[in-house]
């Protein structure tokens, strides 16, 4: 990035769990620029399609498909990144990012000499004492495990993978033992919001300095489980659980909610700079939620298909009509994300 060094002492005295204050402070400084092209701002890094579970719910469809880039094809595009002038977040997820091994170090190293603060997302089936020791040189906003209940059973069930909670719930002590900012995902549905209550003890007990819960998206495997999805009443009782941990817990840790999936893309189509998905196809996807592809990065130069496309691509009509597809219960059943194929915008 220019002006690293000066970027550098900014963040340094910043708390980098305050993400969106981050972002404030940058343009304050006159650090970033969305009418820039680089530094991005953030890009999110679907890095394979491979997973060690196969969630009934997964949003992404992962462990279905042959990743097309390679481990090297991401170090060439991170590096490409950066010598174009970075990017501030970088969001690393899958599938199970872990499974790259060395090669997802090597990624992220490339990012952190350049300045970036990490997202990172997985399963938690990976992280040993080991990898944990490994992880903490790195500037994170936060480190995500995902863990859906105080027991095995219904996580192992819903994660399809015996086994799956036991390492999760090592991964978040190992983390958290070495004060990497660890985020507890909470996927909810009508066969764990009972346990909603438990699971923000289990979440204070490891330590963890937030909490994201939230109903599970129309999406991916879940079409075909439509019975995750809650009820009317079943969502006010969520409600109704959230707001009496956010007054117990305070500030000692943070109760977030997961966005509702309409509303995150009507901000993200008013500010088309802030992020953009790579995917292990190469496919550059204006959004997790949203199934539109404007190139691809082991095809094209990512520089013109940003500056050409990324402003133009949520004005186009298919992506107009997909946002305003969704229901009051924030669900499109006409065209569902990661279950029908991804369209191409020219
Ligand atoms: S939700 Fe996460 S852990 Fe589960 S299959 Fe999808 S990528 Fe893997």
């Amino acid at each position: 990035m220019d002006n690293n060094t000066r970027y550098l002492n900014i963040i340094k005295k910043l708390n980098l769990q305050e993400e969106n204050s981050i972002s404030e402070a940058l343009k304050k400084k006159g650090l970033y620029s969305a009418s820039e092209t680089f530094p991005l701002s953030a890009i999110h890094f679907e890095l394979t399609y491979r997973c060690n579970a196969f969630c009934r719910h997964c949003y992404n469809n992962s462990g279905v498909g042959e990743d097309v880039v390679s481990p090297d094809n991401w170090i060439e595009f991170s590096n490409y990144l950066v010598s174009k002038g970075g990017v501030f977040e970088c969001l690393l997820s899958g599938g199970e990012p872990f499974i790259l091994g060395d090669k997802l170090f090597e990624i992220m190293d490339i990012f952190h000499e350049d300045g970036s603060i990490f997202m990172l997302m997985s399963n938690g089936s990976l992280i040993t004492e080991n990898i944990a020791e490994r992880l903490k040189k790195y500037r994170y906003h936060w480190l995500q495990l995902s863990i859906d209940g105080p027991d095995e059973e219904y996580h192992d069930w819903f994660r399809n993978c015996k086994g799956l909670w036991k390492k999760a719930i090592n991964a978040a002590k190992v983390l958290s033992k070495r004060e990497i900012p660890l985020k507890i995902a909470c996927c909810i549905t009508p066969y764990n919001l009972e346990k909603t209550k438990l699971m923000f003890m289990l979440a204070k007990d490891l330590g963890a300095s937030s909490i994201i819960v939230g109903e599970v998206s129309l999406s991916g495997r879940t079409n075909a489980n439509r019975d995750f999805l809650l009820s009317d009443e079943q969502r006010e009782k969520l409600w109704d659980l959230v707001g009496e941990a956010k007054a117990s817990y305070g500030g000692s840790m943070l109760i977030k909610t997961s966005n509702k999936v309409k509303r995150g893309l009507e901000k993200h189509s008013e500010n088309p700079r802030s992020c953009v998905v790579i995917r292990p196809n190469g496919d550059i996807r204006i959004d997790g939620m949203a199934p539109f592809v404007i190139g691809n990065i082991l095809r094209d130069d990512f520089e013109s298909v940003w500056n050409d496309k990324i402003d133009s691509c949520w004005q186009d009509e298919r992506v107009r009509q997909f946002i305003s597809g969704f229901n009051d219960d924030d669900r499109n059943f006409e065209y569902v994300n990661f279950y029908d194929k991804d369209i191409y915008l020219k």
